[in-house]
């Protein structure tokens, strides 16, 4: 069994077909998806989406989502997180994090309001003793630095891209390391180097769908510019994936099962309060 500790299944994407897409990740062993929130305005739809489908679910404004946010959500979320803290599928707050990646939002005064926002909802997350989902993407000193800062009790720092040294930093604050589809490219060289050196116990799996589609579903730009639109990915691929790690660390499938099973309850530890089995 499998839990995808990363999945945008509110995502516009999955309008017309977010159901089956469900049922074929369960059908292939996904037995809990975490669906965290990129804006205020997705709040209770990622709450009702994890209640009607058996998931679990994280509150946050994404570093993208940044520009577009106010201060006034950082007071709504403090009262969210208050209204759902009887909820056993509340999980984390995310996603949260910073993205210098995106030259908008490297702007100097972008840059400021994303680590406001960053660090004002690390310590709503203390207050509410719940663990974060953070985006990484050219932001891991900074995450890491806000974080010592205003330590938590735990988290993922998602689709992990770092060095080894900031991937130590961050299991040595309790945090697991999230990995999907882009460790499923032959040239990711670096990332699959990190796949393998890392501790077992700081792997969690994820799949962003329906983002980093992994490469058998990866459109090129020549595919695209003929018409083809890029693959969609969905949680349903998270097994192969994980067999493209347990491959590249000369694992049994089984064994990264159970591994990432206990890790990922380990960082977000309300999932262990979730069925398994669905519903
Ligand atoms: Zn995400």
């Amino acid at each position: 069994m499998w839990i995808d500790t990363h999945c945008h299944l509110d995502a516009a994407e999955f309008d017309a077909d977010r159901g089956a897409v469900r049922a074929q990740a369960r059908a292939q062993g996904v037995a809990l998806c975490v669906i965290p929130a990129v804006e205020r305005s997705h709040w209770s739809a990622v709450a009702q989406l994890a209640a009607r489908q058996g998931d679990a679910y994280a509150l946050g404004i994404h570093p993208l989502y940044v520009p577009q946010a106010s201060e006034e959500h950082l007071l709504a979320l403090d009262r969210a997180l208050t209204e759902y803290q009887g909820d056993t599928r509340l999980v984390a707050v995310g996603e949260i994090g910073l993205d210098f990646f995106v030259p908008a939002l490297c702007e100097p005064a972008v840059r400021e309001r994303q680590w406001l926002f960053y660090t004002a909802q690390l310590k709503l997350a203390q207050k509410h003793q719940l663990p974060v989902i953070l985006h990484v993407r050219r932001s891991a000193d900074l995450l890491l630095k806000g974080l010592r800062q205003c330590p938590v009790v735990s988290g993922i720092a998602h689709a992990f891209n770092g060095s080894a040294q900031q991937a130590g930093h961050f299991v040595a604050m309790g945090f697991a390391l999230g990995f999907g589809g882009a460790l499923t490219y032959e040239r990711a060289l670096q990332l699959r180097r990190l796949a393998c050196d890392l501790p077992l116990a700081a792997l969690v799996l994820e799949t962003d769908a329906p983002d980093m589609p992994p490469h058998w579903l990866y459109q090129t730009a020549e595919q695209r510019a003929l018409g083809q639109a890029q693959g969609r990915n969905s949680p349903a691929e998270l097994p192969r994936i994980a067999q493209a790690l347990a491959d590249l660390r000369g694992l049994a499938v089984h064994d990264l099962a159970q591994a990432s099973m206990r890790n990922a309850l380990r960082v977000l530890p309300k999932l262990a309060a979730l069925s398994l089995t669905g519903g």
